[in-house]
């Protein structure tokens, strides 16, 4: 695989408490069940019937995640921290945490692959703690800021979210947020559109629209998945918004993670057809999310490379076969180390 590649969107997962936790309804769930299994971690396998053996667990995920990265051909890989839900007060809302991985944590995976792992930050504005957390980030030279906000539960527009008593605080902070963002040059990594990975909170927070603000405020930012639109299909309305905005502003990405899935590929497909689209996208995994190849066994087939995606193991190198069977190019492939550079 020629060409230097950065994956700009692999999850961190934490089960002990020292760098986070999965609460335990997501942690029984199917759909961590999937991924484990995908990236050949069992938990059934673990030497305990309820698979509660959390620092094994918290081991295995993280020994399976470096000797992937280490064996694959990403040049680099953005780590993502994935911060929680928190409450009128600004504390951490346990309950409705579905999933909460440090910053610190992230930051010291790096030190174990240095060579190939750029930490990412999480932050929610929310947390009554985050100028502290987000000058702790920048001082470390952080250029990538995670956000899922339907699963996050707070609104990027600065909207109504709280009751009165917080809103006025909310709206002014979030826009010291974006200037302090904007002014470390860190580009705000958002999930844009459906969430079927992680429970969801508060559907419309992760809508396109939402990003007005940050944009208007010149924050670099990439929307995640190809900024979602609809499953399966790739709706006109949806997809012409991205190209407005796109037009309108230069810092403005789309990355691919978890687009190796048969409710992402008609998106896929339609931005990697377009232009002005296809200039903005950079090339991200969602690893441990799992790459189902039978809806791109046709293009895979097409563009000869078939028999080696069948002869690889690797879960990053699986997802690079698949997308470059799409039509994705070596710049595209590169295109992320300009969130690097904002
Ligand atoms: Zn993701």
């Amino acid at each position: 695989m020629a060409g230097n590649i950065i994956d700009v969107h692999c999850h961190l997962f934490a089960f002990d408490l020292k760098d986070g936790f999965v609460n335990t309804q997501f942690i029984r769930s199917l759909r961590m069940n999937s991924y484990l299994k995908g990236i050949g971690v069992d938990p059934y396998d673990l030497n305990d019937p309820y698979f509660y053996n959390i620092e094994r667990l918290h081991e295995e995920y993280r020994n399976a995640m470096l000797r992937h990265i280490e064996e694959s051909a990403l040049s680099h890989v953005v780590v993502l921290p994935f911060d929680g839900v928190y409450d009128l007060d600004g504390k951490l809302d346990k309950t409705h945490t579905s999933l909460y991985v440090s910053n610190d944590a992230v930051w010291e995976l790096h030190r174990l692959s240095p060579d190939k792992i750029i930490p990412a930050a999480s932050i929610n504005p929310v947390r009554a703690d985050w100028r502290e957390e987000l000058a702790k980030c920048i001082e470390r030279g952080i250029k990538i800021m995670k956000w899922l906000p339907s699963v996050m539960s707070f609104s990027p527009d600065g909207g109504a979210y709280f009751p009165v008593r917080r809103v006025e605080e909310y709206s002014s902070h979030i826009n010291e947020f974006y200037d302090l963002t904007r002014d470390a040059g860190i580009t705000i990594l958002t999930h844009v559109g459906f969430e079927f990975a992680l429970p969801v909170l508060k559907r419309l927070y992760a809508r396109l629209e939402r990003l007005g603000l940050p944009l208007s405020k010149n924050v670099s930012l990439c929307a995640a998945h190809l900024a979602g639109g609809t499953p399966y299909v790739n709706r006109s309305g949806q997809f012409n918004l991205m190209k407005i905005m796109v037009k309108a502003r230069a810092n403005l990405y789309f990355d691919t993670a978890g687009m190796s899935s048969v409710h992402r590929k008609a998106r896929l497909k339609a931005s990697l057809a377009d232009e002005i689209i296809h200039s903005r996208i950079v090339y991200g995994s969602d690893y441990p999310i799992r790459v189902s190849s039978r809806p791109f066994l046709t293009e895979l087939k097409a563009a000869g490379l078939l028999e080696e995606f069948r002869d690889t193991k690797n879960p990053f190198d699986r997802d690079i076969l698949i997308k470059r069977a799409m039509g994705m190019n070596n710049d595209d492939f590169a295109r992320g180390y300009e969130l690097m550079n904002q």
